[in-house]
């Protein structure tokens, strides 16, 4: 049986590029401070996609794209713009408005800590699999690094970076004590049996524990994770620690978990859709939505959106899209995902569609729960929503987010709309610092008012400033993680 992802239940390390930031920042800020004075008249410039599949590994040295154990298979279009440039075209951006002298902002632009590790493991062929593991950690200044563990083909340390910079601006935004890092290993877990998705996990813990640690980096789910990797990653923490539920968090509710943990990430994107639907005069219970991506994010997402009222008119997974004007059971479908089905074989009546006319389907609201660049310049004119409510982290590109405002679609950015799952992620290192447990109404309302108070924080800095809210949002985190990291000395 393959390692189905249901949301229910050394010999040689390779520490590469385990350095400061600080190190590599004499020699690069010269580089830096002419690229900024070049860019200063105008703005950073959008990053340009079809022209550069790679960053320029300014701040990180070249990025690394090693070889992939898994076949591709084809999957609706990405951006060729990265995650990185994603990450850093938002970054420079609010930094220029924050008036961010270079040298300050050049502590940003790279991580505090970069491991990449070799985990090989004896897979069922009876041959030894190598894979590569890492984990970034890009600011602790406002408290231990925090962020999700991706198991996925697709993961590289391009990727993992920008995935933990994002961290730090979002735990900043939501106002919660922790830095930014991510993890990840270019595994395909849905080709994988549990057994070997659990050597995965237990090696990428032993090679990296060093670095981890509840009053450290606190690591969580993310794609191709859930509750049973992070019990094994807990396991295999204590075999060397003694028992530290606190080390990581989304885990099994048997083990220490929150209640609540496992759909935060879903309820929070609803509740700032509820937020941002008063301010659009939609009603919440009458409305249509699209979703991209039915995995935990999505999965839930979409059930709370239909406890609302509202229909689901459109849904895709990484194997196929289908459609349905008069709605698709949210309830149902998540059932048979969740005992091993695709979204393309699910017997709802609605209709199969290609994937990539899934963005162009007529709906309220557009919900992008699976990979990043998932909207971008080819496909951002097609869309035909009112809202886009981005569960997934950097689904929208520069371009495709300027294409989208000019036509006048709200757009409810990733660094506050997904932040519920590291919201309760803190709830449950709370709990399981006091070896305490909270109900799961206290965690969701709980969850609703940091919720509901970052999101008018954001809209009303958005107001001032008259810009849509990602500009505000990113402006909110730069400025709180500065402050941090000038106060405690750092910087
Ligand atoms: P998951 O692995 O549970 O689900 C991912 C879903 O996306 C699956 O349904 C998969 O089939 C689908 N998918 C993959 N490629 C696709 C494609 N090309 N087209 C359409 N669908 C595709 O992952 P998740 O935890 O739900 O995370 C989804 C997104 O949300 C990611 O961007 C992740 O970083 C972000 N996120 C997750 C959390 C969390 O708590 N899990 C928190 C914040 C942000």
């Amino acid at each position: 049986m393959l390692y189905h992802l249901s949301y229910g239940p050394v010999w040689l390390w390779m520490v590469r590029g385990m350095r400061t930031a600080m190190s590599d920042e004499a020699i690069e800020d010269r580089e830096k401070a002419q690229q900024a004075e070049d860019e200063a008249a105008d703005g950073p410039a959008v990053p340009q996609e079809g022209d550069a599949g790679e960053h320029s590994g300014e701040g990180h040295g070249h990025p690394d794209k090693s070889a992939k154990r898994t076949e591709e298979k084809p999957k609706p279009s990405r951006a060729e713009v990265s995650n990185y440039e994603i990450v850093e075209h938002w970054f420079k951006d609010a930094a220029e408005r924050l008036e961010l002298p270079d040298d300050v902002a050049a502590v940003f632009r790279s991580s505090y800590r970069e491991v990449q590790v070799q985990i090989p493991v004896r897979l069922s062929d009876d041959r030894i699999h190598v894979f590569s593991g890492y984990r970034v950690q890009h600011n602790g200044a406002r408290g231990p690094y925090k962020g999700g563990i991706r198991f996925h083909p697709e993961v590289d340390l391009d990727e993992v970076r920008a995935l933990a910079e994002l961290m730090t601006w979002k735990t900043a935004i939501v106002n919660i004590p922790y830095g930014g890092a991510k993890g990840g290993v270019n595994c395909d877990p849905s080709k994988l049996e549990p057994h070997e998705v659990q050597s995965i996990a237990r090696s990428f813990m032993d090679k990296i524990e060093k670095v981890l640690g509840p009053q450290r980096d606190i690591p969580a789910p993310d794609v191709g994770t859930n509750a049973q990797v992070m019990a094994w990653l807990m396991d295999e923490y204590g075999k060397l620690h003694g028992h530290t539920p606190a080390c990581v968090t989304g885990k099994p509710i048997a083990l220490e978990g929150s209640f609540g943990r496992e759909a935060a990430t879903g309820r929070g994107v609803v509740q700032v859709f509820t937020e941002a639907a008063s301010e659009e005069d939609l009603d919440p219970g009458d409305v249509t939505f699209v979703m991209q991506g039915f995995g935990n994010v999505g999965a839930w997402a979409a059930r709370l959106m239909q406890e609302l009222g509202a229909r689901m008119v459109g849904v895709a997974d990484a194997d196929g899209a289908v459609a349905s004007a008069g709605g698709i059971d949210a309830e149902k479908l998540a059932e048979h995902v969740r005992d091993g089905g695709t979204v393309g074989e699910f017997d709802s009546g609605a209709d199969e569609i290609d994937p990539e006319d899934l963005v162009a389907l007529e709906c309220d609201v557009f919900i992008p729960a699976a990979l990043g660049g998932m909207l971008h310049a080819d496909n951002a004119d097609r869309m035909r929503c009112r809202m886009i409510v981005e569960g997934a982290n950097s689904p929208t590109t520069p371009r495709a987010d300027e294409i989208l405002i000019e036509k006048g679609v709200r757009i409810v950015p990733d660094v506050l709309a997904n932040a519920g799952g590291v919201i309760v992620s803190y709830f449950e290192w709370v709990q399981n610092l006091q070896h305490f447990r909270w109900g799961e109404d206290e965690v969701n309302e709980k969850l609703g008012e940091i919720m509901r108070r970052a999101y008018r924080q954001v809209t009303d800095r958005a107001q001032e400033n008259g810009t849509p809210m990602r500009p505000a949002a990113y402006e909110l985190g730069i400025e709180r993680v500065v402050e941090a990291a000038s106060t405690r000395g750092y910087i």
